[in-house]
């Protein structure tokens, strides 16, 4: 059994899909695992490191192999070098590229889509979606107060006191939650707001304060699976008034609201970015979804004409390649064994099971995936 981990081929993107540690443990389950020369270096991770875990290195890591760990989908030529019958697992990013999903079919590869994995107990420990949102909310704040010229706790100074900065998160699901902990251990004065009702309690935990429009449309805005709904027309134009007057007071505002499989809903328009304070920031973290700000650009830092900075990185989890890889990593290992049998020491993939028919897009030449199998057919 070969599990290869190649080298990232898309710009911009440091993180590594699997670590010394990983590797270890790869081997603890009979596996020969091969590692593209120079695959960890953007993470902190050399050669030799993954050698001294028990890795081998070969330029054609995927060659052959039965296993591929990727943190993106693999390009189409990419995918020349894989084996029939392989199986990748990587952040596949679906929607809308039914193209290449059909190019993974016709490789003849069984793609997983990381990002699909049920939101269940059992699969928490491969959650990449969460792992990696976590650390994106923690590294918003610290970038977005990089871009502030004040401080964010109160000082009281011999020189004179200066105030606690005013942070705002727009969406407190993981990455929103993580930004909310973040800011107020900074020492701001943290709101937050979210479509579901469910975070109202959670931010107040943290202890934030939540601001939104609670009325019936509100306390039923969740699904099943704990995602946001899309809301109203008339919702959405009572929040937008409720959020215009509070963003005109805040000094930094973080915005995370997805919905998946959609674009990001727009949370803050060009008015309200005009009517902040001149030396004020925003940080968009769905912006290369579509953008929560308006005037947000990917991989673009903006400043306004009012002297407002919209902050739009790119691939924020990339920002803490080493910890967002060793995380990222660890979800991909607690995934691929489950598919690994230790007796034969040989990928068995259970093609029954729950986590596997939520997250399998291709296999054997189609898209097998109900989301997908139609617009790619
Ligand atoms: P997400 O990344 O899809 O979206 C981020 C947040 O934006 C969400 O909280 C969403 O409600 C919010 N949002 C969407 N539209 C909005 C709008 N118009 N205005 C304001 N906020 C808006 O969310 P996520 O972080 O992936 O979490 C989604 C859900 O999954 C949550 O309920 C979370 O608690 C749950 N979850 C469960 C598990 C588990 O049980 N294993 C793990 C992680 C997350």
């Amino acid at each position: 059994m070969r599990i290869a981990i190649p080298r990232e081929t898309e710009a911009g993107e440091p993180r590594v899909a699997g670590t010394p540690d990983t590797v270890k443990r790869l081997k603890g389950l009979g596996a020969d695992v091969v590692v593209e020369p120079g695959a960890g270096l953007a993470a902190g991770i050399t050669d030799a490191d993954f050698e001294a875990a028990g890795a081998s290195l070969a330029a054609d890591a995927v060659s052959g192999a039965d296993v591929v760990l990727k943190v993106r989908r693999p390009s189409t030529a990419e995918l020349k070098a894989y084996k029939t019958g392989a199986v990748v697992l990587a952040t596949m990013d679906p929607y809308g590229n039914e193209a290449a999903l059909v190019a993974m079919a016709k490789a003849g590869v069984s793609a997983f889509a990381m990002e699909l994995m049920p939101r269940i107990t059992r699969a928490q420990v491969m959650d990449v979606l969460s792992s990696q949102a976590n650390l994106a909310g923690y590294r918003a704040v610290i970038d977005a107060s990089s871009e502030f010229g004040r401080a964010l706790p109160m000082m009281m100074t011999a020189a004179g006191t200066v105030p606690a900065a005013k942070v705002f998160v727009m969406g407190a699901g993981v990455a929103g939650l993580q930004a909310i902990a973040t800011a107020r251990r900074l020492g701001a004065v943290v709101t937050a707001t979210d479509v579901r009702p469910a975070a109202k309690e959670q931010v107040e935990s943290l202890g934030a304060k939540f601001i939104a429009v609670m009325d019936d449309e509100f306390k039923q805005a969740e699904t099943a699976a704990g995602y946001a709904k899309p809301m109203s027309a008339e919702y959405q134009a009572k929040q937008a008034a409720l959020v215009a007057e509070h963003i005109a007071k805040q000094d930094i505002v973080i915005t995370t609201a997805l919905i998946p499989g959609r674009a990001a809903p727009r949370l803050v328009t060009a008015a309200m970015v005009a009517s902040m304070k001149p030396g004020s920031v925003l940080l968009d973290l769905a912006v290369e979804r579509g953008g929560n700000v308006e005037g947000a650009q990917p991989g673009e830092i903006v400043t306004t004409a009012n002297g407002v900075k919209i902050v739009g990185h790119a691939n924020v989890p990339g920002r803490l390649a080493a910890t967002s890889s060793s995380l990222y990593a660890k979800n991909l290992f607690a995934f691929l064994e489950i598919m690994i049998d230790k007796a034969t020491k040989s990928v068995v993939v259970p093609w029954e099971d729950e986590l596997v028919k939520a997250t399998l897009l291709t296999r054997d030449g189609a898209v097998v995936h109900p989301s997908f199998a139609e617009a790619a057919a």
